[in-house]
């Protein structure tokens, strides 16, 4: 067993490309996207994301690469502020933390570290899996067809792998009912700036609106609003529209924070969803990542498991290869399924916590947010929640914001 095809440069495929190519085996990246994928927001550096990044070497160059912040800070249509949560909050342990960077610097970093039996295809996609004897025929878009010894799905929440082998993505996508719009804003010499703070505005009817911290000179916009389905993908139009309408007259910079979505090279909108499956195997393929069991940003953990999962798979791997493909498998499955299933349980009311629907209830919401952070609810919320970056099993419960 040794040469294997990751579908897909994310967060996921690229770990386990580092990992797997370290203990020697060939491995070919392909990633649809012409070029390594930009974009997205803040990734937290607490917990299996830090150990992860540790075992990769790559922990330090990870912590040069964080965001300056300094807290988050829920604001109402005039920017006064209704509550803040500071980084310093629960000890460190509180929504937004001091150790993050931005998404697209991890998924440069882990780029970076592949080493030299590593090949990545950009521009290119699968089109067909099937077994060949012990192995996996795949067929591409671009390129002759090649078997491998074995094929992982890193494909993300829309995988196409998942597709392939296992089915169309209703029978394992449940929604939260939420969709979610993310993009950089370029500053301009006009653009009020954020001095450190993750700036949150909850409108009535679920609507939430987000500036925060990005790379000098940019920020990170955020536009969450309910869903059942979302225009496509190729109607660039049709979405903008949407995201106007859907926020139109909603105050503070939400007019400007609009403008820069058509502006923007990174214009990214989904639904909120969960991927539940029974296996996450079949034969030589694989899923990892999101393509097996994303528990949506509101988990606050997308990256965190992607990372976890990368190694766990890569152990798996080493420890019972070349001859029990079937048991490394299992054995994968089985140290990640208890992870996930508390990933996605996520803690009750957390989606109407994010996104209240009345203003009374965004009351309430930043209410409660100014009281745990007071007197002796703060002192037990710093003993019992802290670390929510963890693993799931150590910190079950996790009031993430929002992000991986
Ligand atoms: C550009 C980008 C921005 C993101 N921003 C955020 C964010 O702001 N907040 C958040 O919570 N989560 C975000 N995510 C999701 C987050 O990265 C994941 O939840 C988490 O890191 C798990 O990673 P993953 O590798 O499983 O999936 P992903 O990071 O989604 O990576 C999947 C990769 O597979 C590629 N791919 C997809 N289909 C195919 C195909 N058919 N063939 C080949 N390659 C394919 C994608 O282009 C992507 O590079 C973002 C993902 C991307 C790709």
């Amino acid at each position: 067993m040794s040469k294997v095809l990751i579908v897909g440069a994310g967060i996921a495929g690229d770990a386990l490309a580092v990992l797997l190519d370290r203990s020697g085996w060939e491995v070919d990246v392909v990633e649809i996207a012409p070029a390594l994928r930009a974009g997205g927001q803040t990734v937290d550096l607490r917990g299996d994301s830090r150990e992860v990044l540790q075992r990769l070497g790559l922990l330090e160059a990870a912590l040069d690469a964080t965001v300056e912040q300094r807290g988050l800070a829920w604001i109402d249509a005039d920017e006064r502020r209704r509550a803040e949560m500071p980084v310093e909050a629960f000890g460190g342990a509180g929504f937004v933390s001091s150790e993050e960077l931005l998404r697209t610097d991890l998924a440069r970093l882990l780029h970076g570290a592949v080493g030299p039996r590593t090949t990545h295809r950009f521009g290119d996609t699968i089109v067909g899996l099937a077994e060949a004897g012990e192995g996996v025929a795949v067929e591409f878009r671009e390129r002759p067809p090649e078997v491998y010894d074995l094929v992982v799905g890193a494909d993300g929440a829309h995988s196409r792998v998942r597709r392939l082998v296992f089915g169309p993505e209703e029978a394992f996508r449940r929604p939260l009912g939420l969709a979610h719009a993310w993009y950089t804003l370029r500053e301009t010499p006009t653009t009020p700036g954020l001095d450190g703070w993750f700036l949150m505005l909850n409108l009535p009817g679920s609507r939430v609106v987000e500036a925060r911290p990005g790379h000098p000179g940019e920020q990170e916009v955020g536009l969450t609003f309910p869903v059942d389905v979302l225009p496509p993908r190729d109607d660039a139009e049709a979405r903008f529209a949407l995201l106007e309408r859907t926020f139109a007259g909603a105050g503070w910079r939400t007019a400007e924070l609009l403008a820069a979505a058509r502006a923007a090279d990174d214009f990214a909108l989904d639904t909120y969803d969960q991927i539940r499956m029974d296996a996450w195997s079949r034969g030589r393929v694989v899923l990892l990542g999101d393509s097996a069991w994303c528990a949506s940003p509101l988990s606050g953990l997308g990256t965190a498991l992607a990372l976890r999962g990368a190694a766990t798979l890569a152990d798996a791997l080493g420890a019972r290869l070349p001859d029990d493909v079937a048991g490394a498998l299992a054995a994968y499955e089985s140290a990640m399924r208890p992870v996930t299933v508390r990933a996605q349980a996520m803690y009750p009311g957390r989606v109407r916590s994010f996104a209240p629907r009345t203003r009374l209830g965004i009351a309430a919401m930043t209410g409660v947010m100014r009281l745990v952070q007071r007197g002796p609810v703060a002192t037990f919320l710093t003993r019992h929640v802290g670390d929510y970056g963890q693993a799931p099993e150590a910190a079950p419960t996790r009031p993430v914001t929002t992000g991986r």
